[in-house]
């Protein structure tokens, strides 16, 4: 399989390459230069299959360029850190299924493609004697998710940028307790914004970006889609429906679009969904897109799901390519259009087809929290702000579509303590791997929030 950017002026990358690349260098995202298909007889032949042969089975048709052996290796090694030897097991709550990726090692979905993005990088560093300078701002999850991925990897330094005091103490803890040499916590007098405006402004400085190899892990990386295709199968396996491949909707909890893209590459691949549904909260561009055409970047809110409270879906131009029927220079326009005027405008025709494979709902704050309760009273059982989002769209839609619901549940909820308290009044049980991060030692660096310091100190560590 070759790899092709979805502004076209890249072509015929490797997979390893792909990896490594991030971004594509005409600023487009790398994307397969076709999707496998698979006959509904093949789909079926893999029902049995544990969550890691499974993803072996799937990735070995994106992956040409590194041995089965070798990346049946990366696969096992890289779900031996989960509590559950499922990987992702599937639970049922009344007439739908809830589909919970948080038993990574962070406890929240983005451990799922992070812990095999890491394997990833230290076998392709290996093999190329090179080396790898990981720089990222983040607002709680990925950055945890990525420290975790990548700590005491060979061939690669982490440098994760948070805003000081603005993270919730679980998210701050779990990144600061990471004490492997590799592993740089850097908290900003200043807002996630104004990390953000840092790394950017690194990455802007081309010089410094190739002298000391610098890399993203953001969720635009295609290894992390590729990793989570193999849930949106392994989920379906555990559903009525499988015993007779039959049609399901999934919902997803969305802010980047990067959790429920793999899952538009499985239907693609021809796993039996009917509707992919967004999720949003009060950040709703996604919604007002599907809904009534409208994509127009509106201000940030904050809301009890902040992983979702996102304007800009950074994934959301891999789908644009497949909507514009491949038509890289239709994508580039847009992409343009969207630069310029803050919207991309669609006719009826596209949102057609649009509607055809999604459909989507908003959550407010106010009804995030009802949720929560609602769930808590009638199953006893509790799930994370981000997850009710995905549960309410269930709850709005269910009755208007014949087929089944799988819910992505995206967070353990003992992650957003304090929202599930307001909404139950009462705590979650801890996992033990984060009820010990209050004891253990920390490590984290102070800096002002200015671009030629936080340069220096990466400097100063390489
Ligand atoms: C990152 C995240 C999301 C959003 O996923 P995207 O891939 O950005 O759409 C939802 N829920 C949780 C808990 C997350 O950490």
């Amino acid at each position: 399989m070759k790899y092709m950017s979805t502004r076209g002026k890249v072509k015929g990358i490797n997979f390893q390459d792909a990896v490594l690349m991030g971004l594509a260098d005409d600023g487009g995202l790398l994307i397969p230069e076709e999707i496998p298909f698979m006959s509904i007889n093949e789909i079926e032949a893999l029902k049995d299959k544990s969550y890691q042969e499974l993803a072996l089975a799937i990735m070995k048709k994106y992956i040409s360029d590194i041995g089965e052996t070798t990346l049946e290796k990366i696969v096992f090694k890289s779900y031996e850190a989960f509590d559950d030897e499922r990987v992702v097991p599937v639970i049922k709550l009344g007439d739908f299924y809830l589909s919970e990726l948080f038993h990574g090692p962070t406890y929240a979905f983005k451990d799922v493609a992070l812990q095999f993005l890491g394997n990833l990088f230290e076998y392709i560093l290996d093999q190329r004697n090179d080396y790898l300078n990981i720089i990222g701002a983040t607002s709680g999850d990925t950055g945890s998710a990525a420290i975790y991925g990548v700590r005491g990897k060979k061939g690669i330094k982490i440098f994760i940028l948070h805003p000081k005091g603005r993270v919730s103490r679980m998210q701050e803890l779990q990144m600061t307790t990471v004490l492997d040499d590799n592993v740089f916590n850097i908290a900003v007098e200043g807002t996630f914004d104004d990390c953000q405006y840092i790394v950017k402004e690194i990455f802007s400085d081309v010089e410094f970006k190739r002298e000391h190899h610098l890399g993203s892990i953001n969720s635009i990386n295609w290894a992390r889609v590729l990793a989570q295709i193999v849930y949106y199968f392994y989920s379906y396996f555990q559903t009525d429906a499988a015993d007779s491949m039959s049609k399901v909707n999934i919902v997803v909890p969305t802010g980047n679009f990067g959790n429920i893209l793999a899952g538009f590459y499985a239907k693609r691949m021809g796993l039996p969904i009917n509707k992919l549904v967004i999720a949003t909260n009060e950040n709703n561009i996604l919604y007002r897109f599907v809904k009534e055409g409208d994509y127009s970047i509106k201000n940030v809110v904050q809301t009890y799901s902040p992983s979702m409270d996102i304007q800009i879906a950074s994934n959301f131009e891999r789908f644009l390519f497949y909507l514009f029927e491949e038509d890289a220079d239709k994508v580039r326009k847009s992409m343009e259009q969207l630069k310029v005027e803050k919207k991309i405008f669609f006719n009826d025709e596209l949102m057609e087809k649009v509607r055809e494979v999604f459909d989507a709902t908003s959550t407010s704050n106010e009804r995030n929290l009802e949720v929560i309760k609602e769930i808590y009273e009638k199953y006893k059982y509790i799930v994370d702000p981000h997850t009710a989002c995905g549960i309410d769209a269930v709850l709005k839609l269910k009755n208007i579509y014949d087929e089944p619901f799988i819910a992505m549940s995206t967070a353990h909820p003992a992650k957003f303590i304090d929202s599930v308290v307001k909404a139950i009044g009462v705590k979650p049980e801890i996992p033990r791997g984060l009820r010990e991060l209050e004891d253990k030692e920390k490590r984290v660096y102070e800096l002002d929030a200015n671009v030629n310091l936080v340069k220096k100190f990466i400097e100063k560590n390489l």
